[in-house]
């Protein structure tokens, strides 16, 4: 199979060069599935020995400690930002980490999916945690402050009426953090947001209310690899190192005590 794509990329490179126009169209022919297919061998040669035994176990099923709602922004690396295996995180990703909020009549709603996870993650996975992350240069928070769509991107439009609510408090002035830019501002209400609109969710404001579970709001800065921690009695964001894990831990205890 590898040789037939080798040949398949040095066919396309040749038809590439004739056209003159091979440094654009070597990414869309060949490159990027060339790369990912040797990072699998690069994982099968050095990485599988130390996962093997982990998968193996995974197959009775997974438990994982969290669910982890984050966007499908490609440099947004969930696994690797919080240490994680195999097993650890049940993610959902979508364009800006929304939340539909919860319609009694979901049965008619095109938005099933991140209905269908939630109460996958909440009823069957039994999840005690779940995290909104939103992140810094995000580019549906951007596309929801310039309002520039075009026709090839109206299911975007529609799909960022869920953070419409964020837009509005950020156009009323809701200061997160000043020295932030407009749209990494907008990014931080975000978060907040969508942690409202999963209280609109029965089975979780049932959940919260009982103490059984917790929600919680991270933001990732891009630009510094840093993450931060949504605390909600002052809508500030706590950079997570070793000098506020105490902090947020005591917050945390405080959150689950009855
Ligand atoms: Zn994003």
């Amino acid at each position: 199979m590898i040789v037939n794509y080798s040949k398949r990329w040095r066919i396309g490179d040749r038809i590439l060069k004739e056209a003159g126009v091979e440094f654009l169209i070597k990414k869309w022919v060949g490159f990027p599935m060339k790369k990912l297919i040797n990072g699998i061998i690069n994982f099968r040669k050095n990485f599988l020995h130390e996962y093997r035994n982990r998968f193996s176990k995974l197959v009775a099923g997974q438990l994982p400690d969290a669910l982890l709602i984050t966007c499908c922004d490609s440099r947004v690396v969930p696994n690797i930002l919080v240490s994680t295996n195999p097993g650890d995180l049940f993610v959902l990703r979508n364009i800006g980490n929304l939340v539909p909020p919860y319609q009694a009549d979901y049965q008619h709603n095109t938005d099933t999916s991140v209905v269908a996870a939630i109460e996958f993650a909440v009823f069957t996975l039994k999840v005690s945690d779940i995290i909104i992350c939103g992140h810094s240069e995000c580019g549906a928070v951007s596309a929801l402050l310039d309002k520039q769509f075009s026709s090839d991107n109206g299911a975007l439009k529609t799909w960022l009426k869920y953070a419409e609510p964020a837009y509005k408090k950020f156009q009323q002035g809701l200061l997160i953090d000043s020295n932030l830019a407009p749209h990494n501002r907008l990014s931080r209400i975000n978060v907040i947001q969508q942690l409202d609109h999963l209280q609109t969710y029965p089975c979780i404001a049932e959940r919260l209310q009982a103490g059984t579970l917790r929600t919680h709001g991270w933001w990732f800065d891009l630009a510094t690899a840093n993450i931060y921690h949504h605390e909600p009695e002052t809508e500030n964001f706590i950079l997570i190192d070793d000098k506020k894990a105490a902090k947020i831990f005591s917050m945390l205890f405080r959150k689950s005590s009855p």
